[in-house]
């Protein structure tokens, strides 16, 4: 029995159309069609209200990361809610459970970070960070330090700072109100943009925009650069082997704090616990959520480089703050899951086991498909480029339907795979087993063929 009695997909479906406004949704055509109802989920599947078996190869929305049905995370929850449900952290007030976490914290992340900000979601870290980088600026006496960079095509959330720090063109048009100063350069997308340039040379190229904008602005006016180490709901898209390592020469060179946000790549989905290690560089903020608690309850982070976080404590009043600030029962929750990530040695797996298998097999699984111009990915992520011609890297004129076509074979096939444009994403629980990875190809190649 599960919590709720259950009812006939059909009513579920008319109560949904009736009452539930989805995120990022055309409501009308989504009404007419009707939601697919997920009712509970094991390990790396899921199942629907009709009895389907899926093979979730998304993780949800990349943040399952320990997978479903983890018992130890229920546990931690409900203890924590007989416990202690809630207490704030405002008023000279803290409790076990954001102790711990904070602690557990510093010992996962790089050296270097020992201070965390919590609020509920990844969205409301990126807004944090746009504080914490005014502020510093603002207690190292250079408040003029006002203009973030950012990148086109990039996603840092859905609330007025996530939306506009994203470089998302739909969001900003339907969203006129945009937090001042922030300015985007080119995303480092070398298939679709680099022409006949080297991966190497466009990762230079890509990174001197962030120079050449530092220049025009002034670097006395430049606070901060942001972005996701691989671009992940722009498609994943990493960025060429150059890139990073410039864009953190310059950083340093004008004194523009570099700030990654982990928030999908944060807690193994590369192979390392964040994904800028795996890109090599060192950031001075790293916004955090989704894998911090698998997705069992809501939370997300700000961590935040000694560098920075010393003059910030040294200077006062921070004026930041959400009732649920390091709630107790998510930072239970997120505990449990780290230690799970740790202790079972799960994100070590997926660097030296099933990243690398799951790697190999896709490009295998996918090396004649002539729809399948090439792979992004690295650990449990992969960004799968959908071309008209391979030999000349050519991009469907309706590359956007495309990507709608093979996600509804996928649809049909009890495989979720994601569609951005010409771009299918994969992202898996970290927990997949090697037979599970074989299955998740084999739907995936199996799909693409289908839309070929
Ligand atoms: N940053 C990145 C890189 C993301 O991928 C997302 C969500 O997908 C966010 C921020 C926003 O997180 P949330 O949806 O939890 O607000």
């Amino acid at each position: 029995g599960g919590m709720f009695a259950a009812r006939s997909t059909s009513e579920w479906q008319q109560l949904d159309a009736a009452h539930h406004l989805h995120p990022f949704s055309d409501m009308g055509s989504l009404n007419k069609q009707g939601s697919r109802v997920i009712t509970r989920a094991d390990g790396v599947f899921l199942w629907d209200s009709e009895g389907n078996k899926i093979i979730d190869g998304m993780a949800g929305l990349w943040c399952v990361n320990v997978g479903y049905g983890r018992k130890d995370l229920a546990d931690a929850a409900y203890k924590q809610i007989c416990e202690l449900p809630f207490y704030n952290t405002f008023f000279k007030t803290t409790h076990p459970p954001v102790i711990e976490l904070s602690k557990l914290l510093a010992e996962v992340t790089p050296a270097g970070f020992e201070h965390f900000f919590y609020c509920n979601s990844g969205s409301e870290g990126n807004d944090t960070v746009l504080r914490v980088v005014h502020q510093y600026w603002a207690v190292m006496g250079k408040p003029a330090k006002k203009h973030i960079v950012s990148r086109k095509n990039g996603y840092h959330g859905s609330t007025i700072a996530g939306g506009s720090l994203g470089g998302m063109g739909y969001m900003h048009e339907q969203m006129p109100l945009q937090v001042p100063g922030i300015v985007h350069i080119d995303q480092p997308y070398w298939y679709g943009d680099a022409g006949e340039m080297s991966p190497a040379e466009f990762g230079l190229k890509c990174a001197r925009q962030l120079e050449e904008k530092i220049l025009e602005l002034g670097a006395d006016n430049v606070a901060a650069f942001i972005g996701e180490p691989f671009q992940g709901a722009g498609g994943v898209i990493f960025p060429p082997e150059s890139y990073w390592p410039e864009i953190q020469r310059i950083c340093r060179k004008y004194d523009v704090l570099l700030c990654a946000d982990e928030v999908i790549g944060g807690f193994g989905r590369t192979g390392e616990w964040f994904a800028h290690q795996h890109f090599g560089f060192e950031p001075d903020t790293m916004t955090l959520a989704k894998g911090l608690t698998s997705g069992y309850v809501p939370m997300g982070a700000v961590a935040i480089h000694k560098r920075i976080a010393e003059p910030l404590i040294a200077g006062g009043d921070f004026n930041h703050g959400l009732t649920y600030s390091g709630h107790p029962v998510a930072a239970a929750v997120a505990v449990a899951n780290i230690r799970a990530l740790r202790d079972e040695g799960i994100i070590d797996r997926v660097r030296t086991e099933t990243g690398p298998y799951f790697q190999k097999a896709l490009r295998e699984g996918l090396a004649a498909s002539p729809l399948v111009g090439a792979i992004d990915g690295t650990g449990l992520v992969a960004g799968i480029q959908l071309t008209e011609d391979k030999a000349s890297r050519k991009r469907f004129a309706n590359g956007y339907e495309i990507g709608l076509k093979c996600r509804d074979h996928c649809f049909g096939n009890n495989l979720i795979m994601r569609a951005t444009g010409d771009r299918m994403l994969l992202s898996p629980p970290l927990v997949i087993s090697r037979p599970e990875i074989d299955l998740l190809v084999e739907k995936a190649v199996k799909c693409i063929g289908l839309t070929a």
